[in-house]
């Protein structure tokens, strides 16, 4: 064990310079203030649905997700981190969705003993795929989950949510395919139409796809493979061995969604990447980014809770990709949020800190941000540079600390954009009753 340590060492011991892994970012300032203004609006308007917050581990027993998600799926033949636990031998895994591991959690807390739960999660997740525009290995998700609840109307009520997250961040150019995988039952008859179809087609599949052929053929409609699609398009539809009961409850999410006026399609090559769905799937596509253009999917998932070992609950979700949803965004072209501070300090003499910082902390506690101006440790810096640097944080006045103004106790406010140069002077013994006209919020 040792020596597989020592071999990812850097190779000389001090300065070489250490890079990110491949397909994980940093998220850093100024794009940041997008990712926190998201996650405001997400939280707002969940609340608004009444929908709780849940924050669970990153890392889950591997089986959960073999189990969850199915082994014939791309994420769990190919695309999850998953190691042994040094200490104890466990097999472990990076969460490469957050489904799975909100059903164990359910299960383990029992949380749906006094009824369903509306919920939701943002965090990280991991799969190791070619990372590309839209595509990483470390990426986010918003998702939300509503167990414990079997009508269409949590199914019509969760795409409601998402079409009006998609209007309070400003999205266009966002379109709704919708489907219905039925029912395991009528997943079997469809299965063996299916597979007599693509065997027929054998020429045309990849290895991939023939190596599904009998495990999972309908992983086989969910392919990337442009070779494939016609026979895809051409296979039996799902939607034909539907039941009465799961027309019922597709015509009835359907008839929810027009009341509403959301537009959508039906799309019954739809199947989605992990085997828990059963009856309502659905995806919001964008034709913006081009081919990774899925920026949110779900649908009801009435077998995982049991598959992970719960007493049978229904339940129905979605996730969105945040880095997909921020691209649109930006893509829109979008100006940033602007994050400037109100003011910015300007100390000419380390000796006036001690007045100055009780006075910003008295700003701060008033609600006005306040960017200090830090010195080199060897002095403050010019007047001229603090000015330099006040003007590029984007701060709307100044205020200056100099010895002159806080002879008579005061402190000089310099406008800094509109009106710039406009100047006066406030009495340090009131911040109180200056301290809003310094505030952009109001
Ligand atoms: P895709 O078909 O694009 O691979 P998926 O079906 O694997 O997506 P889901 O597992 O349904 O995606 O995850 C929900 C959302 O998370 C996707 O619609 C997408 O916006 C986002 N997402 C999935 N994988 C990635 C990734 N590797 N990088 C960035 N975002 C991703
Ligand atoms: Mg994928």
């Amino acid at each position: 064990m040792s020596e597989s340590l020592n071999e990812n060492k850097p190779k000389t011991s001090k300065q070489q310079k250490l890079v990110g892994v491949k397909g994980m970012n940093d998220i850093l300032p100024p794009n940041s203030a997008r990712w926190e203004w998201l996650e405001g609006k997400v939280r707002d308007l969940m609340s608004r649905y009444a929908y709780r917050n849940v924050r669970l581990p990153i890392v889950e027993p591997t089986a959960l997700f073999v189990r969850g998600l199915g082994e014939v799926t791309d994420i769990v033949e190919k695309e999850m981190y998953s190691f042994e636990d040094r200490l104890n031998g466990e097999q472990l895994t990076l969460r490469p969705e957050g489904t799975a591991g909100l059903a164990r959690s359910v299960v383990e807390h029992n949380l749906l003993y006094e009824g369903g739960k509306r919920l939701y999660y943002m965090g990280p997740m991991f799969r190791h795929e070619r990372p590309q525009r839209g595509r990483y290995r470390q990426f986010h998700q918003i998702g939300a989950e509503v167990l414990g609840f079997g009508g269409p109307e949590v199914d019509a009520e969760l795409i409601l949510l998402a079409h009006h997250l998609w209007q309070e961040l400003g999205l266009h150019d966002v379109r709704l395919e919708l489907n219905s995988l039925g029912q395991p039952a009528e997943r079997q008859a469809h299965r063996a139409a299916l597979i007599a179809h693509l065997e027929k087609n054998i020429d045309v599949l990849d290895e991939e796809a023939k190596r599904r052929l009998h495990s999972n053929p309908l992983r086989i409609l969910d392919t990337k493979n442009p070779a494939m699609q016609s026979v895809v398009e051409s296979a039996p539809r799902l939607l034909d061995f539907l039941g009465e009961a799961s027309l019922a409850h597709f015509n009835a999410v359907k008839a929810i969604l027009d009341a509403h006026g959301i537009a959508f399609s039906i799309n019954p090559r739809l199947v989605r990447g992990m085997d828990y769905y059963n009856l309502t799937v659905f995806e919001f596509i964008t034709t913006r980014l081009g081919s990774q253009g899925t920026i949110c999917g779900g649908g009801r998932y009435d077998y995982l809770i049991e598959q992970v070992g719960g007493k049978p609950s229904p339940a129905v979700g979605w996730a969105l990709g945040v880095e997909r949803v921020l691209e649109l965004i930006s893509e829109q072209g979008e100006p940033l949020p602007d994050v400037s501070p109100d003011v910015y300090a300007i100390i000419p003499e380390a000796a006036a800190l001690p007045v100055a910082m009780p006075v910003l902390q008295a700003l701060r506690t008033q609600g006005v941000s306040v960017h200090m101006h830090a010195g080199s440790g060897e002095g403050m810096g010019s007047m001229k540079s603090q000015f330099k640097k006040a003007d590029a944080s984007g701060a709307r006045f100044a205020l200056v600390f100099g010895a002159e103004e806080l002879a008579t106790g005061q402190v000089a406010i310099k406008s800094l954009r509109d009106g710039a140069g406009a100047q006066r002077t406030e009495s340090l013994s009131h911040v109180s009753t200056w301290a809003h006209s310094l505030q952009s919020t109001l």
